[in-house]
């Protein structure tokens, strides 16, 4: 029987036959990596040094199919949870990939929010939606995979809950699965940055195993694809803008109705009916958002989009497609949550009408902040 060897980028099984499928790697090289003992696939050599990345053909079954393995298993399962894109990283069938597995969750890039932020509030906040969705974890642990000063919590409960039990890593695509996964390797003491991470979807193709001790390992799973992630309508260099890599400043303005906002050009919001209400606007600060009149903003959208309003870049103008719109009744502390971009948030009751591209996935919901 010959051995499988597996990517340690991305899980994959090496294979030098189709450089369309994943795990490809050409012969030539498959030998020189073999005396050299590190093994990476070429999409992710060429992720990790040239920062490119290639296409490959995955179904989403085959996501889902390898998620199942996990209710086979002894196993303690961390879910995670994008506090940027809430709804966009929420598994809803979890339990039917899991079985009765125990699980937490974990809810990531919390240094994105504002300091002020209410970190109890939050943690409520989600338990609700949590429950609303059929989900009961046994804990709720905020922090940021990319600081390890805000990983003890998380770090206590794999210790004393995960005892002699396979730790699962699970999560959609950008949730900041390689990366915790990375700083649980290296606080173990394993190598550093083993596993690609990159802003685009869909890096991690398979199950990787790292082992932590003779009784147990961490898993990384492959993500799930969303197809309501905005992240899978624009390139890796327009991605970099829209999803924040500091802090957010939250953004307000102080609207009458028949006033528009951009959010550069891959949103648009009118405000057509209330009264005199501040919108504040929770995004990444590489975001320009520009005012104008409601009766102005087609015409101003079509001369500034791929320039002044962008992401899109105007080279990408064509595949980017036109806005689509539908109108929202907002109450007074709702958000309007739009899968990878940000929310936003309504001081008094309105009737807007929100433009984005087809497809992303929106959600109203009371205010996180
Ligand atoms: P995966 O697809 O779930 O494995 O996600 P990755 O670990 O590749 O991370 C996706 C993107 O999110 C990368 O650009 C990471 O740098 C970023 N990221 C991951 N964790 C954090 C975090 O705690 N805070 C912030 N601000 N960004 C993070």
């Amino acid at each position: 029987m010959t051995d499988i060897i597996q990517c340690v980028g991305c899980g994959s099984i090496i294979q030098t036959t189709d450089p369309e499928q994943a795990g490809y790697l050409p012969a030539s090289a498959l030998e020189k990596s073999l005396e050299k003992g590190t093994l990476y696939c070429q999409r992710c050599f060429k992720l990790r040094h040239y920062n490119q990345l290639q296409d490959l053909t995955i179904s989403d079954d085959v996501f889902l199919d390898k998620l199942s393995e996990i209710a086979e298993d002894k196993a303690f399962v961390i879910c995670m949870i994008d506090i940027f894109d809430v709804e966009g990283s929420l598994i809803h069938g979890l339990p039917r990939f899991i079985g009765n597995q125990p699980f937490i969750v974990f809810v990531n890039k919390m240094d994105l929010l504002p300091k002020s932020t209410n970190q109890k509030r939050v943690k409520q906040w989600i338990q609700r939606l949590l429950k609303d969705n059929g989900l009961y974890p046994n804990d709720i642990i905020l922090g940021s995979a990319s600081k390890n000063n805000t990983l003890a919590d998380l770090r206590e409960i794999i210790e004393k809950e995960a005892r002699n039990s396979n730790i699962y890593i699970v999560g959609v695509t950008n949730v900041g699965k390689s990366t915790l996964i990375n700083h649980l390797i290296e606080y173990y003491g394993g190598d550093k940055e083993v596993i690609t991470t990159s802003n685009h979807p869909g890096t991690t193709l398979d199950m990787i195993k790292v082992p932590v001790n003779d009784k147990y390992a961490i898993i990384d799973t492959p993500g799930v694809i969303h197809r309501t992630q905005l992240t899978l309508h624009l390139n890796r260099e327009e991605l970099k803008m829209v999803l924040p890599n500091k802090m957010i400043k939250p953004t307000t303005f102080q609207l009458n109705p028949d006033q528009t906002i951009f959010i550069g050009g891959i949103g648009r919001v009118d405000f057509i009916k209330g009264e005199k209400t501040s919108f504040t606007f929770y995004v990444s600060n590489n975001l320009y958002l520009h005012r104008t009149k409601t009766e102005r903003a087609t015409t101003f959208y079509d001369d500034h989009i791929g320039e002044l309003l962008q992401p899109p870049f105007k080279e990408n103008l064509e595949s980017f497609g036109d806005l689509s719109a539908r109108t929202i009744k907002l109450s007074a502390n709702q958000d309007i949550a739009i899968s990878g971009l940000g929310w936003f948030t309504v001081n008094h009751d309105v009737e807007v009408v929100l433009w984005i591209p087809k497809g992303v996935g929106v959600s109203i919901r009371d205010s996180i902040i």
